[in-house]
């Protein structure tokens, strides 16, 4: 840093983690410690590898799913009132204790058998993530529900198998993307996750995607867009529009468990992806019968 843009970047550091101290505090976050200095993200090119599988599609296999109580009854249902307000997008790597970009191993370690918030009381597991540490593409949901808690990762109960479908869709493997959800153990009867829940388990989801440096994250219903973007607007309008998160650019689109109630809404969510697909430079895998 040269010395004349010093007070600048003190100012804008200073600016960055008052806002983020002022939400931390309105969703009744205690014991704030230390703020870690943001981290720049650069969008690189990572992993570019696209898979070339036989086209899956989104519409198939959907069916009415009673394995996990419906945490999303509607898509617009608004945050709680002591949810945050809308301010800026947070530093990337605040809360997260040290000042250097950690690796995804080291935002577990840190993890560890973590009580931060009362959500522990009932968890089977923490379901951290799963996925490349060098993934282009980045989803993130919610919560984990039964099967997640259950097996400690993300995404394996019947939405988990939708959004499976969906990433294949795209010409990707889940072992190619990373996946991940707001908080990383389960809501009790899959509630949403409350303010000071979010509050306590961010600093992970912010080291997660620090370390990421993905080109493009996706968020899935209305919990991960408005909690990274501190936006509350309701996800019916939130999603197919491009945001950015700390640099990085995110569609918001419905989440699969949604999609499952409600599969005519499929072709929105195949819009937005198709979107990111474009971002990306990714195109969908030939079907069989296809000639080239
Ligand atoms: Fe810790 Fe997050 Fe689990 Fe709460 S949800 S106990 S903050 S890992």
């Amino acid at each position: 840093m040269s010395d004349e843009n010093k007070p600048a970047e003190v100012a804008a550091l200073v600016a960055e983690l008052r806002a983020h101290l002022t939400w931390a505090a309105d969703a009744g976050v205690k014991n704030l410690g230390t703020v870690a200095a943001p981290q720049k993200v650069a969008t690189q090119n990572i992993a570019p590898q696209v898979n070339k599988m036989a086209a899956p599609v989104i519409a198939a296999t959907i069916s009415r799913s009673p394995d996990s109580p419906p945490r999303d009854s509607s898509p617009d249902r608004p945050m709680p009132k002591s949810a945050p307000l809308p301010v800026t997008n947070p530093p990337l790597a605040h809360g997260v204790s040290g000042s250097s970009l950690k690796t995804l191993e080291a935002v577990r370690a840190e993890i560890g058998d973590c009580t931060r918030c009362k959500l522990h009381k009932g968890r089977h597991n923490i379901v951290f993530g799963v996925g490349s540490p060098k993934a282009r593409l980045v989803f993130v949901g919610e919560a984990p529900g039964e099967d997640e808690d259950l097996q400690g990762i993300p995404f394996v109960g019947k939405a988990g198998q939708l959004l499976t479908k969906m990433i294949e869709a795209m010409g990707l493997t889940r072992d190619e993307v990373y996946i991940c959800n707001t908080v990383k153990c389960r809501p009790p009867n899959n509630r949403n996750p409350e303010p000071d829940e979010l509050g306590a388990c961010e600093p992970f989801l912010v080291g997660q995607l620090a370390s990421l440096k993905a080109e493009c994250i996706v968020t899935l219903g209305k919990f991960a867009a408005q909690a990274l973007l501190r936006d509350q607007t309701p996800i019916s309008r939130l999603r197919g529009q491009w945001r950015t998160y700390a640099g990085v650019p995110l569609m918001p689109t419905f989440h699969p468990a949604y999609l499952l109630r409600s599969p005519g809404e499929k072709g929105k969510v195949w819009s937005d992806l198709q979107q990111v697909m474009g971002k990306l430079g990714l195109q969908p895998p030939k079907k069989a019968g296809d000639t080239q």
